[in-house]
């Protein structure tokens, strides 16, 4: 048995972020991870603003990770429903929040080593194993390796994903739902230049989203029905690069050199708390949102900055008052984000006319309104939210 401050379960970019803030505040942080996150992911992912200042706190932006990034300049909402009452394209812009940049777009092959080599850099131990259960106490709680190990902690942050064993060992129940969807996740060459304009192109399956990657390459992830998504994935690259040239209009030019595919079943989740019994919750241990408007990663990174900062000074960071106020404020922030997400996407799979209709208003809103389309970037951006 080894005595830790905090035990981190799970080294995906949440728990990572996490090991690493609360390590730069002094903590002694045990991470329980076999292997950091898989360097053969395909995804990349855009962080915004807020995010990057946590990065940056951690002395990871701008650094080396800038020139493999890419600044997303705006954000295209495009409708590609073929529905009689479509949408105009939206244009987002960050100019009109006096900005230059949304945020940048990250290889997760890249993110992940990068958290990790910080971990390690600001001390945290590192026990190569999964946590196979652990055994909450009301002053501490045990981590159970698959080793048989015992670790134990004052709190313990759960960050081992959307099938976390240390949110069940907490007795925390799940609402869990699935979509009739997959994404695919790749990048692409392409002829002509994306001008740091990320597009996400509305088709009745899902959205179909383009996100700009140094050069003239982006990254792609396009939600399908699941038959037509194993379709796509069955593809060789010279075929499906045809399909990215239907689906992209030509607006990139003639696609090529494709990278790895991978296919990601979409599913919903929320944890109905997100700490208990000296468990905490972070990342898609929390929360599972189909990847629309990239808020997956930007929400968990706040969890992680967020739980540093509820455990900043504390003698006990697993006392249940803390444990009460990071549910409270993290749920704000995530359950309505959750629902509007859930909605968008259903209104595109619904074929159900007053919803479609209700989207398109919406989306006519924001096209013509400035303010409306301004405070919509604001809360997609998160910029005042902790
Ligand atoms: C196609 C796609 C595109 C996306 N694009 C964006 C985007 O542009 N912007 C954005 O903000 N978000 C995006 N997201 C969301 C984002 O990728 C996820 O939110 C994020 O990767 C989840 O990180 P995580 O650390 O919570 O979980 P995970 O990445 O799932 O990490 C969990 C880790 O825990 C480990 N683990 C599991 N069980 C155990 C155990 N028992 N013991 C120890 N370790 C364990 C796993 O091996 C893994 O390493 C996207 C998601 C998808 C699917």
């Amino acid at each position: 048995m080894s005595d830790n401050s905090v035990i981190v379960v799970g080294a995906g970019p949440a728990g990572l972020a996490a090991a690493c803030l609360l390590a730069q505040d002094g903590r002694r942080v045990r991470l329980v991870a076999r292997e950091p996150g898989d360097a053969s992911d395909p995804r990349t992912v855009a962080l915004m603003m807020p995010s990057l200042r946590i990065l940056e706190n951690l002395g990871l932006w701008p650094g080396d990770l800038q020139a493999k990034t890419q600044p997303l300049r705006k954000l295209r909402l495009v409708d590609d429903t073929g529905a009689a009452m479509a949408a105009p394209t939206v244009t987002f812009d960050p100019a009109e929040l006096g900005e230059e940049v949304f945020g940048w777009n990250f290889p997760l092959s890249l993110l992940i080593p990068a958290l990790y080599r910080r971990a390690l850099a600001l001390g945290v131990e590192v026990t190569a194993a999964d946590a196979a259960g652990a055994e909450p106490r009301s002053d501490s709680i045990v981590v159970i390796t698959t080793e048989g190990e015992r670790l134990a902690a004052q709190v313990a942050i759960a960050a081992d994903g959307r099938n976390s064993v240390l949110r069940e060992a907490a007795g925390i129940r799940t609402n869990r739902w699935s979509y009739e969807q997959a994404a695919i996740a790749t990048s692409f060459a392409h002829s002509g230049p994306h001008d740091g304009v990320s597009t996400e192109y509305h088709k009745q399956a899902g959205p179909f989203t383009t996100v700009p990657m140094p050069g003239n390459r982006s990254s792609l992830v396009w939600m399908e029905r699941p038959e037509r998504a194993a379709g796509l994935m069955a593809l060789p690259d010279r075929a499906f690069a045809a399909e990215v040239q239907i689906g992209t209009h030509g607006e990139l030019g003639r696609i090529s050199d494709l990278g790895p595919r991978r296919l990601f079943p979409m599913q919903g989740l929320l944890a109905r708390d997100f700490a208990r019994n000296r468990v905490i919750l972070v990342g898609e241990a929390a929360r599972v949102v189909p990847p629309i408007g990239a808020q997956g990663l930007n929400m968990s990174l706040r969890d992680a900055a967020g739980a540093a900062a509820l455990m900043a000074g504390e003698d006990d960071p697993g006392n249940p008052a803390l444990l009460a106020s990071y549910d409270g404020r993290r749920r704000r922030d995530v359950q309505p984000r959750q629902q509007v997400i859930d909605l968008m996407n259903r209104s595109l799979l619904s074929g159900f006319l007053p919803l479609e209709a209700g989207r398109a208003a919406g989306i006519s809103l924001l096209a013509g309104f400035a303010p409306l389309r301004r405070a919509a970037m604001q809360y997609g951006l998160a910029s005042s939210r902790g």
